[in-house]
């Protein structure tokens, strides 16, 4: 096991990414209120996401997970631990 503990969690902070402009966000928030309504998972303040939905993402944003996951913890939506969860792909 790794010595900093199990792989972290991918956790959207959804009352930040409300707060964003659509034109950075919009494809983000869209995604993850399709997760929302597919678990039927509506009143949290974050939401977990799969690891491959974050590669889905970066596919739709045109570039590394490492790159998407960089600009996402700039604006406020993963915390720096999700660095670590992109290093294990
Ligand atoms: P599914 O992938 O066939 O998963 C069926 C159920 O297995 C899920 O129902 C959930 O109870 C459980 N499950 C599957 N993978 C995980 C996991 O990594 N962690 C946890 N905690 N539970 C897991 P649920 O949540 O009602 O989701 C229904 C369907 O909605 C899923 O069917 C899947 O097609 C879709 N879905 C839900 N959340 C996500 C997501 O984060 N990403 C993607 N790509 N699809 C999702
Ligand atoms: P955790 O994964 O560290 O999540 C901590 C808290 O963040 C959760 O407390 C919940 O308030 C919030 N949270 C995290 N991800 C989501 C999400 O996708 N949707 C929503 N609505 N809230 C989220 P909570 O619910 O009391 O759960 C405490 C702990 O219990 C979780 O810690 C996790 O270790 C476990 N847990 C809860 N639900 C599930 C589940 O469906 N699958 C698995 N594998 N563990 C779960
Ligand atoms: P988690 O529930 O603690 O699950 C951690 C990891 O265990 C998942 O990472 C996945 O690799 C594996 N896992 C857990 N349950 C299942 C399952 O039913 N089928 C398969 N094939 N693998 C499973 P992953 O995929 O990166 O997901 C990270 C977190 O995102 C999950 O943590 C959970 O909080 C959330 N999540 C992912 N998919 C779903 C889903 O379908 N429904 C719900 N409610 N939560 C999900």
């Amino acid at each position: 096991p790794s010595p900093l503990g199990p792989t972290p969690k991918l956790v959207i902070d959804l009352e930040r990414l409300a707060q964003l402009p659509k034109e950075k966000a919009g494809a983000l928030a869209r995604y993850a209120a399709t997760i929302q309504s597919q678990r039927g998972d509506y009143n949290g303040k974050v939401l977990s996401i799969r690891q491959e939905d974050l590669r889905s993402l970066a596919v739709i944003y045109d570039k590394s997970p490492a790159e998407l996951t960089e600009e996402l913890i700039g604006w406020g939506v993963l915390d720096a631990e999700a660095r670590r969860a992109v290093e294990a792909f």
